[in-house]
């Protein structure tokens, strides 16, 4: 391997260990599965009840899949984790689709970021212009209720990293103009402005007066700020400068599974006095004690495998990169033991106890992680997560604010600016 390829190789896997991006598992459950096909109306059953919640999932990383493999997902796709089908199936009524810029392959600001991040855009508004019949955008928590009421999928977005913005405070009422509702300032690599937890500078770094600048321009407009990838110094400055409530949308609890990734109980207890919430991520590798040891013993075996991939794959880097997540999903599925949807209902218990059931929520981080609970494993299985929070005793109210309430009432709340004047473009 030439020393390119091989540094390439080392920066693509400490990206991906920091990150976690993509796939599916099988095995046998402990847990009961539902039967996936949505029923409407009314009735007590688990099915029933799961398919009369608004559920919204905060964090699918599928718009990568759209633009680098051209996937379409209004139709049953054979791989992957989210279609249109199977949001139906799963009654999952909106989803906040990641636009994710890699800094490693579009740059951590400057034309080829903003051009990737605006694609992302252009890509998910298309789906709502192209498909009415099945989707529409959403912008608030009224566009949600009023699109799943209407039996169609609601489409949101959500900025992971702010490399986009280019350093320049106007770029953040662009991206709001554009459809964007939350931002993460930082993903696993730091920016002047904001630390990350994937990185060494972040170990130190939180915001800078800029950053600090981003959060409240984002307060004004009504842009949720999310915490789920920043350094932990940026997640107090943020808790800090925010007048608004604050959210992770796909982390877990720190005191189970002990990663950069996941909050610690005295973050989720500031997280709940600003009135946000956890959403709570399904890559096991962040919720599933020890799974990590695991994995970097598989990594170590199939890196061959992996490189391989990379090398005979034709395209782009990032198409090179779903490459090698292919090889790491189905090898995983192969080699590590099997996590169930009881163990995301594990970190849900955990923030219920700590802080109370209206502050946290689910994220998935579909179609960004190579490996998924069996029973969790696509869209299509949601109603093995309600089926499970019945089993631990919720009650139907406490459910439908974990899957999709406590989020609506976040949204209602962050669009009605406390700190300043409103966008101009209307809520
Ligand atoms: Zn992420």
């Amino acid at each position: 391997m030439l020393p390119a390829l091989a540094l390439a190789a080392v920066v693509t896997f400490a990206t991906f260990a920091l990150e976690g991006c993509r796939m599916s598992q099988n095995s046998d459950a402990p847990t009961q599965p539902v039967a996936t096909s949505q029923v409407k109306g009314g009735g007590d059953d688990p099915r029933s009840m799961h398919a009369r919640a608004i559920l919204i999932d905060m964090h699918a990383d599928t718009v990568q899949r759209m633009i680098d493999e051209g996937a379409d997902i209004n139709t049953r796709l054979a791989d992957g984790h989210l279609d249109a089908p199977r949001m139906k199936e799963g009654g999952l009524d909106a989803q906040f689709f990641s636009i994710w810029v890699e800094p490693q392959y579009f740059g951590g600001g400057g034309k080829s970021a903003v051009e990737r991040a605006d694609k992302q855009i252009a890509a998910v508004r298309a789906l709502a212009e192209q498909h009415p019949e099945t989707w529409e955008l959403a912008t608030t928590a009224a566009d949600i209720r009023r699109i799943a009421a209407a039996g169609r999928l609601a489409a949101l977005m959500g900025l992971e990293g702010g490399y986009a913005i280019d350093e320049r405070l106007e770029n953040v009422e662009k991206y709001y103009r554009l459809g964007v509702r939350y931002m993460s300032p930082a993903w696993s690599v730091s920016l002047s402005w904001a630390g990350s937890s994937g990185d060494a500078a972040g170990e130190t770094r939180g915001l800078n007066e800029f950053g600090r600048a981003v959060i409240r321009e984002m307060n004004r407009l009504g842009i949720m700020v999310d915490v789920s990838h920043v350094s932990d110094q940026t997640f107090w400055d943020i808790v800090e400068t925010s007048t608004e409530p604050v959210i992770a949308t796909h982390s877990g609890v720190r005191s189970i599974v002990n990663v950069p990734r996941n909050l610690t109980d005295d973050q989720l207890r500031a997280l709940a006095r600003t009135g946000g919430l956890c959403a709570v991520v399904f890559y096991p590798r962040f919720i599933e004690p020890g799974w990590q040891e695991a994995q970097a013993r598989v990594d170590a075996e199939i890196a061959p495998l992996v490189a391989e991939a990379s090398r005979t794959a034709n395209g782009t880097p990032a198409q090179k990169k779903l490459a090698r997540d292919r090889v790491r999903e189905r090898e995983y599925a192969k080699r590590l033991p099997p996590v169930s949807v009881a163990r995301v209902v594990d970190h849900i218990d955990y923030i219920v106890k700590l802080v109370g059931v209206d502050h946290v929520g689910v994220g998935s981080d579909f179609d960004g992680i190579q490996s998924v609970p069996h029973d969790l494993s696509t869209v299509a299985d949601f109603p093995n997560l309600t089926a499970e929070l019945l089993r631990r005793g919720y009650s139907e109210s406490d459910i439908d604010k974990i899957l999709g309430g406590n989020m609506l009432r976040v949204m209602e709340e962050v669009e009605r600016p406390t700190g300043g004047q409103s966008g101009s473009t209307g809520k």
